[in-house]
């Protein structure tokens, strides 16, 4: 009896990781084919001068318009696109669309930055930076107005072959960002190696703002941290007018939330920045 329900259970096992490797497949095909078809789409989410009230930048984040499943979000296809390589075609397209998109609203607000994710499989390939510049120069932006998201699991590795990468980025010019800071459980000293302009506070610690007594320690340690090496901070994932308080009086230099704007469509972005000229 044990015996037959352990082959049962091995049986349900099998048919189970089985449909998930199909499933898997089936969305790899059909990302192969978004990227032919142009199914992919940015939205793009401001971020705010905490001083000012102005915006000062915006991220641009990706999604999948599916044929069969509609608005597909990037944490259901970035891992799939990641482990099969088409991470880098898409990023390739997120970023052109995001530099072209970036230099015509500059024509509205002439300092506006334009934050891209990347992901670390983007920067195993040697090509990256030459792409970087070539893609700035094709849509006429200026390299100080792009800045690169990238997370801290990239900069845990081996810094051989991704300090000259970091060096011509920062030879052209282009911004480097940290994103969903202190979640990597790396050590600090990657700070150093690297030419690091700003850091994303993880939506995390903000979550627990201003009650959390850890998360305001945490936070309160990141901006000073930050500050003293000369690395501006932006806060993500502020949704409450009290979280925006805080961290205006704790110095942070940016936020950007849902309590601001949620990922917005290009032309609803434009009519902000639009409304915010006439004002
Ligand atoms: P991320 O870069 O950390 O982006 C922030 C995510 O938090 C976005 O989710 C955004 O919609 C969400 N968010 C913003 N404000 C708030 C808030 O106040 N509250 C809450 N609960 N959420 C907020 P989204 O757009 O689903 O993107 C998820 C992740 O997918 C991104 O995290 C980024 O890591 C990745 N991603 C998005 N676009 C791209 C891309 O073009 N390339 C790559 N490689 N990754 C991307
Ligand atoms: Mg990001
Ligand atoms: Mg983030
Ligand atoms: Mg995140």
């Amino acid at each position: 009896f044990a015996k037959e329900r352990g082959r049962n259970q091995h049986q349900f096992y099998t048919s189970e990781l089985s449909a998930r490797a199909q499933r898997r497949y089936a969305i790899e095909k059909n990302l192969r084919r978004a990227l032919l078809q142009n199914e992919f789409f940015l939205l793009y989410q401001p971020k705010i001068a905490l001083r000012s009230g102005r915006i000062v930048g915006v991220e641009a984040l990706v999604r999948w318009q599916s044929a069969d499943h509609g608005v597909i979000e990037p944490n259901d296809f970035i891992p799939i696109a990641e482990d099969t390589g088409l991470i880098v075609p898409i990023g390739q397209w997120v970023l052109e669309q995001a530099c072209r998109q970036a230099a015509q609203w500059q024509q509205l607000m002439p300092d506006l930055r334009m934050a891209v994710n990347f992901s670390p499989r983007q920067f195993q390939d040697d090509t990256l930076v030459k792409q970087i510049g070539a893609t700035l120069q094709s849509t006429a932006l200026a390299p100080d107005a792009l800045v690169v998201e990238i997370t801290e699991s990239l900069l845990m590795g081996d810094s051989t072959k991704l300090t000259p990468v970091f060096e011509a980025l920062l030879a052209l010019g282009v911004g480097i960002s940290i994103d969903d800071f202190g979640t990597g459980y790396s050590s600090l000293s990657y700070l150093q190696r690297f030419p690091i302009d700003n850091i994303k506070i993880d939506r995390s610690f903000i979550d627990g703002i201003p009650g959390n007594r850890d998360s305001v320690a945490l936070t309160q340690a990141i901006i000073a941290m930050a500050h003293a090496l000369e690395m501006s901070v932006t806060a993500e994932g502020v949704e409450l007018e009290s979280q925006m308080r805080f961290l205006k009086d704790a110095g942070c230099d940016e936020m950007q939330g849902f309590y601001f704007s949620r990922p917005i469509s290009a032309e609803a972005f434009e009519s902000l920045l639009r409304q915010t000229k006439a004002r």
